[in-house]
């Protein structure tokens, strides 16, 4: 195990925010995590960084989960393969390895920040998938007796960008590993988002592309399409500070979209399979004119209204402040309360 006193996180954050925190403790090994949490019960888990924001020194020890591995399991199963994979492994890196084995399912999914363990977290999701769709189940930590349980689907009780772990098990369990079933070809893809079309109908010839349906694109091709989108699209925490979307997309009741579409007939709005509607929470804040808006070293992306992002030097309180003030113009212009996806510690 590794341990730092009186540590920066700013490395460890994809918003590149400095704070301290008592103690850093890096671990390796599922022995290395029991250690850690028998010394320090309340200390903060970090992945990758790339869903939190502290907005202030953090008094407390911090453990860096970094359990890794990555391993098929027999089943048997002719037509799937399953893989437990360790909470450290980074999200992308697992995708890729799918995508090179020719297993199916997560491709949609490429390019997210993170480890696998915080996947589950909030069931991650993008262009039309969530980690759920290839969920098999998840070995957890629980923090006071330090044993292991395994979690299936139904237990983790997923939702949008939700699950247990984030409502009432909330800072019970550590995950340490994750099991998803891939498929073997021929593979169903997903490319029902219109982005993931329009780009994979331009890498390549419009007659090729339009006789393609769903049954013949190759995983890869959806994969290729994807990182291309998101690299071209979202920033780079490389070279500015952000934790992706910083707010879910809201999610009402049909009555409340029909008295919206009265005020605001063009407001992008996407049905829920229980009858509710997903708004898109983007164009909320662009419509508040929020989109681009600098305030000294924090501000909204120029390209992405909900994407909050640290220029250099912000702090998390700064951070902060300007997603409350959005959140009230939103609320005032629409009477829909944004609520943030990031974690602020
Ligand atoms: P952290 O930020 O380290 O942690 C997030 C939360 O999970 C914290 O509360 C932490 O305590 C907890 N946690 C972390 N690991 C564990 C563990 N092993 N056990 C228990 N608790 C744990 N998200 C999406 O859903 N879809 C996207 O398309 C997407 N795109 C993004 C694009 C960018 C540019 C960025 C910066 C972020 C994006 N995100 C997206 C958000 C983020 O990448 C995901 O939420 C990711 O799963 C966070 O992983 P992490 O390891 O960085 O978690
Ligand atoms: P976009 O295509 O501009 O769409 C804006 C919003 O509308 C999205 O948030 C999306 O909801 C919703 N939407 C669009 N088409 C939809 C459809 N066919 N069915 C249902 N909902 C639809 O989105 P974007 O900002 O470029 O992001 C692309 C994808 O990457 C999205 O899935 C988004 O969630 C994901 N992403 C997530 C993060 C994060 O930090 N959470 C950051 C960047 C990108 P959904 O978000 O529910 O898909």
């Amino acid at each position: 195990m590794i341990v730092e006193d009186s540590a920066d996180l700013a490395p460890y954050l994809t918003f590149g925010v400095h704070v301290s925190c008592r103690h850093l403790l890096t671990v390796s090994t599922i022995e290395e995590l029991a250690q850690a949490l028998e010394q320090f019960p309340h200390a903060r888990i970090l992945g990758g960084g790339s869903n939190v924001l502290p907005t202030e020194d953090v008094d407390a020890a911090v453990i860096r989960i970094n359990l890794t591995g990555t391993k098929p399991i027999e089943t048997g199963n002719v037509n799937t393969v399953d893989v437990r994979v360790g909470a450290g492994e980074r999200w992308h890196d697992f995708v890729s390895w799918c995508v090179q084995h020719n297993l199916g399912g997560l491709e949609n999914l490429a390019l997210i920040p993170g480890t696998v363990g915080a996947a589950p977290m909030q069931n991650i999701g993008a262009y039309g998938v969530e980690q759920d769709r290839c969920f098999v189940e998840l070995q957890a930590m629980e923090r006071s007796s330090r044993q292991i349980h395994t979690f299936d689907r139904a237990a983790c009780e997923f939702g949008y960008r939700e699950s247990i772990f984030k409502n009432r098990l909330r800072d019970q369990y550590v995950i340490v590993s994750v099991t998803y079933r891939l498929d073997k070809p021929p593979h169903k893809v997903n490319v029902s988002y219109r982005d993931v079309a329009e780009e994979m109908a331009e890498g390549r010839n419009s007659e090729t592309a339009e006789g393609r349906n769903g049954e013949t694109v190759t995983i890869r091709e959806v994969y290729e399409a994807v990182v291309r989108i998101r690299t071209r699209k979202l920033p780079d925490p490389a070279e500015i500070g952000n934790a992706g979307s910083f707010f879910k997309n809201p999610v009402v009741s049909a009555e409340t979209l029909a008295s919206l579409v009265s005020q605001h007939s063009e407001i992008p709005h996407y049905a829920q399979a229980d009858g509710s509607v997903k708004l898109a929470a983007a164009w909320l804040i662009d419509q508040c004119g929020w989109k681009g808006y600098r305030d000294g070293r924090v501000g909204v992306h120029e390209h992405q209204a909900l994407v909050l992002v640290n220029y250099g030097g912000g702090s998390g309180a700064e951070i902060l402040s300007l997603g409350e003030r959005i959140q009230r113009s939103v609320s005032d212009q629409f009477g829909v309360m944004l609520t943030p996806e990031v974690n602020i510690w």
